[in-house]
């Protein structure tokens, strides 16, 4: 049965991370094993920088000083692991180069999301290309393919759907027998018509799902640069904890209400075919990871804490003594989905419907102008929503201490307040 890893960015993000890989891979005899792989490090905020200078005609020079230093950063770790080896990557990394910067002069005048999706995607064309080698160069045999070929998507770029079937056909059709490592790269597709699409940031978990679902896999494994998934962020919570085994269920509530662990759209092709997700450090490979499985019984053992800071709480009001009923709930809702736009925390009352958002200014703005034309709005800024699944008697309210909670919320499982950032401390302790 099929294992899927996947490895990101952290974990190949220079020649010495990509040298740890080997003994990973080689200590897992099973085949098929399908390796899914990010781009290096923070290739992929380089390569949007890039993007935003090919757009601008008077940035020309930046452009090319951006494209020269990922080039350079990339052909340092090819040399320092490969040397004169002719298993060098060396000269398809620079024709992979080369084919980006001609798919730049082609779109640069195409939607941003369309010219994002066929250039943003060579980070990990290039990342895989380059792993490939390694891994062929120390041993193991590994065969490269084009995610692009085997994803199957819509042109929604940016945010690409799945064509599920036609995904499933190929990923069997070309994966599921494979004797030799299969490397692929995380976060991109392709549609019919050849164009390349990406999932979303962060969206190469997401690829390792449709991966396993596809292959009925046996379990997918997250390398990651921490021990698994913890209880809150630790470098804002002195006493976080790992989480040793969680459900699904309650793997896609932390990612929903903020905990940056795993892309919440994982979850779901695993939780459909019941494939285990195991979280674990490449730094200690032995030690146990955190599992993700159908198993809801240790959910609620430790209480968890999620931060979402940058966050605006906008008030809306009707400009006359009316309801805010649900007509115009579902106007202002529309209005939210027509900006792409998401609320973290929604509040109602007779005359009043509230809501807690990203401080996305380019979304953000035009949307509350247009509410500005037929309702009272205000709008407070610099918030920090805290949420917290499985609070103890008391929590909150500890955690609150010495500050106004500007909005809260909270059902059986989940407590939510809002606090202006400035109010909070920089690191939070999580009470007994
Ligand atoms: N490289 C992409 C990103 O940084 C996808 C991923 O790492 O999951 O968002
Ligand atoms: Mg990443």
């Amino acid at each position: 049965m099929t294992t899927v890893f996947k490895f990101g960015g952290a974990s190949i993000k220079d020649a010495d991370a990509i040298r740890h890989l080997t003994p990973l891979i080689e200590a897992h005899e099973n085949r098929p094993l399908v390796v899914v792989v990010s781009a290096m490090g923070k290739t992929t905020n380089k390569l949007e920088a890039l993007l935003a200078a090919a757009r601008d005609e008077g940035r020309r020079d930046d452009y090319r000083e951006c494209l020269e230093a990922l080039q350079a950063e990339h052909r340092e770790a090819i040399e320092s692991l490969f040397g004169t080896s002719r298993d060098s990557p060396a000269e398809r990394v620079d024709t992979l180069f080369d084919e980006l910067d001609a798919q730049h002069r082609k779109h640069r005048r195409d939607t941003y999301a369309k010219h994002y999706d066929q250039t943003v995607c060579y980070g990990e064309l290039i990342s895989t290309t380059i792993v490939a080698a390694w891994l062929n160069h120390s041993g193991i045999a590994t065969d490269w393919h084009d995610a692009r070929e085997l994803v199957r998507t819509d042109a929604c770029h940016q945010a690409a759907n799945l064509d599920w079937a036609a995904t499933a056909e190929t990923v069997c059709g070309r994966l599921a027998q494979s004797e030799r490592v299969v490397l692929t790269q995380g976060f991109i597709g392709g549609t019919a018509e050849g164009d390349s699409t990406t999932l979303g940031r962060e969206g190469s978990d997401f690829s390792a799902a449709i991966f396993a679902h596809c292959l009925d896999a046996r379990e997918v494994v997250i390398w990651k640069d921490v021990a698994g998934l913890y209880n809150a962020d630790p470098r804002r919570f002195d006493n976080a904890v790992q989480l040793k085994r969680i459900s699904y269920a309650e793997a896609t509530e932390l990612a929903w209400h903020g905990a940056k662990v795993i892309h919440p759209k994982t979850l779901g092709p695993l939780q459909e075919k019941s494939i285990p997700l195991m979280v674990r450090s490449f730094e200690t490979p032995d030690a146990a990871p955190t599992v993700i499985d159908a198993e809801r019984r240790f959910d609620a053992d430790v209480a968890s804490c999620t931060l979402r800071e940058n966050q605006v709480w906008l008030e809306v009001r009707p400009r006359d003594f009316s309801f805010m009923d649900e007509p115009r709930q579902h106007d202002i809702l529309g209005r939210l989905v027509e900006a792409g736009l998401h609320a973290n925390l929604i509040d109602s009352s007779a005359m009043r419907f509230a809501l807690c958002l990203d401080d996305k200014p380019e979304r953000l703005k035009p949307m509350i102008e247009s509410l500005e034309a037929d309702y009272e709005v205000a709008r407070r800024d610099e918030l920090t929503l805290l949420t917290v699944r499985h609070p103890r008697p008391g929590m909150m309210d500890t955690l609150s201490e010495g500050r106004e909670a500007l909005a809260e919320r909270r059902n059986a499982t989940t407590a939510q307040r809002l606090f202006q950032s400035r109010e909070c401390p920089e690191t939070w302790h999580i009470p007994e």
